[in-house]
């Protein structure tokens, strides 16, 4: 589970006890017994609370790829490999200078009222042209094209960084990488008048972490409002009048007679990390995937030099829904073959932004469009057995196939929505931002008190271990949910992905 504080907090109540769930014939349920090993090795301290890049990786992956290997799945990575690298690249503060000269004049820019960023540790441009682009969207479905009317090959674009409530707008990202391809060597957002800048430069001082590669600009970040218009009054312009003369969508860009230097200087670190990738091939043979995933990564070494434990272990988060993948792969490797193909996906980054499962998203290892359904597992050995079932995101004919299988096995479906608050923190969602269906379906989640207790409690830190106290109850019952529920989905005549 990726972070962001929840504000809900109440008191861990105890829970009745329900009866054991039936399972179809032909898969054995899944034990707290089959879960209880994984989790022992993966969160023990051997494995320094698996952080990307550190040797808890390879252990990870290593484990997991002979985990999986020997519960009948092949490898699914590039070269038949087990695993998928993965490139990321963290930046700090950047430290700048900027100079913009109009009719031989220098117009005096603040640096506090930038905050810029380098993709490499320096940026150095001289002298370059400045144009003004709007809002630099380009939608062409939509016949769109604010970049239309200048060159930006080595110039310095200056944009509005807020977009218009409009669907499908480009975010401030996308438009950046636009002009980048454009050629801008810089891309500067303008900040709206009401935003304190304060906050903007408050906000940039934690420094980024992001995938790695696509393109930028050498330069990048933003300036406040008030400096803008400095700048276009210093060149002759006026910014708000120039919006008007072009409203809306009909905006081209326009050079202003203004030449930029800028100087930025940025920690850069880039490193490699590795998603692991397996397949059980299915029996139709059709080209199309049910993908079973959950991140294996966790926060590492977390606590300072002379703490008594210095090291997130992350058994519940997620060494437990480690354990269920590889069990759930080892009984449908096992029984009777699925129709579909399953895939199994334990990805990296997802404590810093769920950046594995983005990379795969935007780089599946099978042609985008046939991963017709996707199941995330997270934080899933938090509550006993016989919790309702709750689901997180999910097509409408997901839920409904989830909800029958469920059902089919005893469980309860979760009346609320209560869950839908931790959406976006789990890899599901750089899944369905991506257009591939994700959704989680367990116990863990429909007991917000459950679930509150442990994220105000052992959650990130070094009290989430392989304690003897550690409920798994709850996990193998929804790791034999895991199952059927990637059955179902394998299965044409039970379920067919809405229309994309
Ligand atoms: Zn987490």
């Amino acid at each position: 589970m990726s972070p962001r504080i929840l504000s809900l907090l109440a008191p861990l109540l105890a829970l009745p006890q329900a009866l054991p769930a039936q399972v179809p014939a032909g898969d054995a349920p899944i034990t707290a017994a089959d879960l209880r090993p994984h989790i022992d090795s993966l969160a023990s301290d051997a494995f320094e609370g698996r952080q990307p890049a550190t040797p808890g990786e390879a252990l990870t992956t290593n484990y997991l790829s002979r985990a999986l290997a020997a519960r009948g799945v092949e490898p699914a990575g590039p070269d038949g490999s087990w695993l998928q690298p993965v490139a990321i690249v963290e930046r700090g503060v950047g430290r700048h200078e900027t100079r913009w000269v109009a009719n031989g004049r220098r117009i005096a820019v603040a640096d506090e009222a930038l905050v810029l960023t380098s993709r490499d540790p320096r940026a150095r441009i001289a002298s370059a042209p400045v144009v003004f682009a709007g809002h630099g969207a380009v939608m062409p479905d939509r016949g769109i094209d604010q970049l239309a009317g200048a060159d930006f090959r080595g110039a310095v674009a200056l944009v509005l960084y807020e977009g218009p409530a409009v669907d499908g707008f480009p975010s401030f990202q996308q438009r950046i990488a636009a002009l980048a391809e454009a050629g801008a060597v810089a891309v500067i957002g303008i900040t709206a008048p009401d935003l304190p800048f304060a906050q903007v430069r408050r906000a940039a001082t934690q420094g980024a972490v992001a995938l790695d590669g696509g393109p930028l600009p050498a330069a990048y970040g933003v300036i406040s409002w008030d400096a803008a218009m400095a700048l276009f009054e210093g060149a002759g312009r006026d910014l708000q009048a120039m919006l008007n003369e072009q409203p809306g969508s009909s905006f081209r860009s326009v050079s202003l007679p203004v030449r930029a230097g800028i100087d930025v200087m940025t920690e850069v670190r880039r490193y490699t990390t590795n998603n692991v990738v397996g397949r059980i091939r299915g029996s139709a043979g059709g080209g199309e995937s049910v993908l079973l995933l959950g991140h294996w990564d966790h926060v590492g070494i977390c606590r300072p030099e002379g703490a008594p434990d210095r090291i997130c272990n992350g058994a519940v988060d997620n060494a437990s829904g480690m354990a269920t993948l590889v069990e759930a792969a080892g009984r449908l490797g096992a029984g009777a073959r699925p129709q579909r193909d399953i895939l199994i996906l334990a990805t990296t980054a997802e404590e810093i932004g769920l950046l594995g499962a983005e990379h795969f998203a935007r780089n599946p290892v099978v042609p985008s469009g046939s991963i017709v359904a996707a199941v995330n597992v997270d934080t899933a050995a938090i509550h006993p057995a016989g919790m309702p079932v709750a689901m997180i995101g999910g097509t409408a004919e997901m839920r409904a196939v989830a909800g029958r299988v469920a059902s089919g096995l005893g469980r309860h479906l979760d009346a609320d929505q209560e869950a839908d608050l931790l959406a976006e923190r789990q890899d599901g969602w750089a899944l369905v931002r991506n257009g591939i269906p994700a959704m989680m379906a367990g116990g863990s989640f429909s007991d917000m008190r459950l679930l509150v207790a442990f994220l105000n409690g052992a959650y990130h830190g070094p009290d989430d271990e392989a304690s003897d106290s550690l409920e798994l109850a709850g996990a193998a019952e929804d790791a034999t949910l895991l199952v059927a529920l990637a059955r179902a989905f394998a299965d044409p005549a039970a379920y067919q992905p809405a229309a994309r």
